[in-house]
């Protein structure tokens, strides 16, 4: 038996994960976690037979422990207990919070040597060089688990990452690909929310729209992959039916295709380094008919530019560039500022934090990452409020 724990269980990459678990007969599970979703955690405990249960919010406590009465599954809440469950002894782990929350259980599973599946793209962002200095010490193994990274990962299967002269990305260019770029000040967060191929949450599917989602996913290639920032491309691709390509020096490409479902790559994960069958559409080229491909138009994704110059800068740059993003969505969300003042907002908060301490210098702990991204949250909220203010 595997013993396996999902972290952010209830959410989009959790319940795909679960699905997976729910077909294998040779799977123990020892933990979930999830957050203000009691109702959907104890059930999804039940039906898996989980070991422990955890709440990340304290007053989900009671709730939680009724709703699992009498069924033996331990019960627990808190940040502190959703860290400390990621020491439980396991074989895989997947890494599927939302937001910051996500990198103490994942740094905890590191330290046990656990292999850890990594869908928490702020993980990578935020604390890159710690994260893998983590797996290496204990001997842990990383998985990407966003489907372009696993794509990359493929390709580079039995491959001399020397040998890699470009990886490209691919991105559908979002719900607003094809509005005017003037018409881009107006879009509300409705419009940016529709997302023409993936089945996502709100917040996800307007960083797709901004390509904010994009540029975290280029950052994440540049840490996981150890590419310096001129060797990551991103191409639209509106079918996203190809998911990336890898260029080697010879002039080989190899692209990894496949159907819009997140059970591929995460799939692909719970076997590795074996394939196993998986339940996810297959991919029907002669009825898609074409495939087209176009280089994003940096006036229209600003982010894009904005990533380029995080992995320049290195140190806390993905930090406070992934901390201020998600305040500017949050006032974005909130109709304080419009689509187009996001990468306004998030450069100046770079700069801003940039001229009190040097954005290249490392954190050297999980808790200067979590300072930094405190700080940033700060400066960024008080960019956007002037933004606000002067109606920019
Ligand atoms: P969801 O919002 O659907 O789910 C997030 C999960 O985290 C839920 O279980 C949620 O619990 C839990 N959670 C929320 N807040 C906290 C907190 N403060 N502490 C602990 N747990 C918390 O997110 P997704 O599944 O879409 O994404 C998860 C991660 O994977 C993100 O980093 C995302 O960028 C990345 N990703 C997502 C993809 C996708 O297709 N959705 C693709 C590739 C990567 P509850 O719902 O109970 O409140």
């Amino acid at each position: 038996m595997r013993r396996v724990s999902v972290f952010g269980a209830t959410g989009s990459v959790g319940e795909s994960t679960l699905d997976l678990l729910a077909r294998r007969d040779d799977v123990q599970v020892a933990v979930l976690t999830g957050g203000r979703n009691v109702a959907r955690l104890a059930e999804a405990a039940i039906a898996h037979r989980a070991e422990l249960a955890v709440t990340a919010f304290e007053d989900c406590y009671i709730p939680l422990k009724e709703a699992l009465s009498g069924t033996g599954i331990e019960v627990a809440a808190g940040p502190g207990a959703v860290a400390e469950a990621g020491l439980r002894p396991a074989d895989w782990i997947m890494s599927a919070i939302i937001g910051a929350a996500g990198l103490a259980p994942g740094f905890a599973a590191l330290s046990q040597g656990t292999t850890v599946a990594l869908a928490n793209k702020e993980s990578l962002v935020t604390a890159g060089p710690l994260l893998l200095a983590e797996a290496a010490t204990h001997g842990a193994t990383i998985l990407p688990v966003d489907s372009e990274h696993s794509a990359v990962f493929q390709a580079l299967v039995g491959e001399d990452i020397a040998a890699v002269e470009t990886v490209t990305l691919t991105a559908s260019g979002g719900g607003l690909r094809d509005w005017p770029l003037d018409r881009l000040a107006r879009a509300t967060p409705e419009d940016a929310g529709k997302h023409p191929n993936w089945a996502m949450g709100q917040r996800i599917t307007i960083d797709s729209a901004s390509m904010f989602n994009k540029a975290m996913e280029v950052i994440e290639a540049h840490e996981f992959f150890d590419l310096p920032a001129e060797k990551i491309a991103v191409l639209i691709h509106p079918q996203s039916a190809v998911h990336a390509l890898v260029a080697f020096t010879d002039g080989a490409v190899m692209a990894h295709l496949g159907a819009p479902d997140m059970r591929h790559p995460i799939g692909y994960a719970l076997n590795w380094p074996a394939r196993a069958d998986l339940p996810v559409a297959r991919l029907d080229l002669a009825r898609m008919g074409r495939l087209d491909f176009a280089e994003p138009d940096l006036r229209r994704y600003p982010a894009l530019a904005l990533a380029q110059a995080v992995m320049r800068s290195g140190g806390a740059a993905g930090a406070v560039f992934n901390a201020a993003k998600e305040i500017a969505l949050d006032h974005f969300i909130a109709r304080n500022i419009s689509f187009l003042d996001m990468a306004p907002v998030v450069e100046d908060t770079l700069d801003r934090f940039g001229a009190v301490a040097p954005l290249a210098r490392a954190p050297a702990s999980l808790a200067d990452v979590l300072a930094i991204d405190t700080e940033a949250r700060r400066l960024a909220g008080a960019v956007a409020q002037a933004r606000r203010s002067r109606g920019a």
